[in-house]
């Protein structure tokens, strides 16, 4: 097996962000962004001298890296729904996946049942602070 790019593009060239796995600093969880922004060179590739702000979306995170921070995909899934199948690459380290054919977010190879609670209590305390702000203690129902 060839190795895969660090991650795919679209037909002009540009990144699919839903293909760049990085490890959120904030909370450890290997997956994509659920944002991205960054900056474009002539030709449509990732300007390397730009940093790179992407948003975590277990919980939010905003994070900046450069492209070094790309983690390798050096595993192969196959997509959990069944009517997509599509066999797309990713890192045998991430958590969670996207389908980069139908965008689904699935399971990941690393997601062991250790990791799946790791990652639902990221899910969970992201919760409560959301809920926090929106209602919060001592204020009216
Ligand atoms: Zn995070
Ligand atoms: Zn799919």
């Amino acid at each position: 097996m060839t190795a895969a790019p660090l991650f795919d593009s679209d037909s002009e060239g540009r990144p699919d962000f839903d293909t760049v796995y990085t490890r959120c600093p904030a909370c450890g969880v290997v997956a994509a962004s659920s944002s991205a922004s960054y900056r474009l060179t002539g030709d449509g590739g990732l300007d390397p001298t730009f940093p790179i702000e992407l948003t975590c979306w277990q919980a939010g995170h905003r994070y900046t890296v450069t492209s070094a921070a790309f983690l390798p995909r050096d595993a192969q899934r196959v997509c959990a729904r069944p009517s997509c199948g599509a066999t797309f690459a990713c890192p045998a380290q991430a958590d969670e996946v996207t389908c980069p054919a139908c965008r689904l977010l699935q399971p990941g190879p690393f997601l062991t049942p250790a990791r799946s609670d790791h990652v639902r209590q990221v899910r969970a305390d992201y919760a409560d602070t959301v809920r926090a702000l929106l209602h919060p203690p001592g204020g009216r129902p």
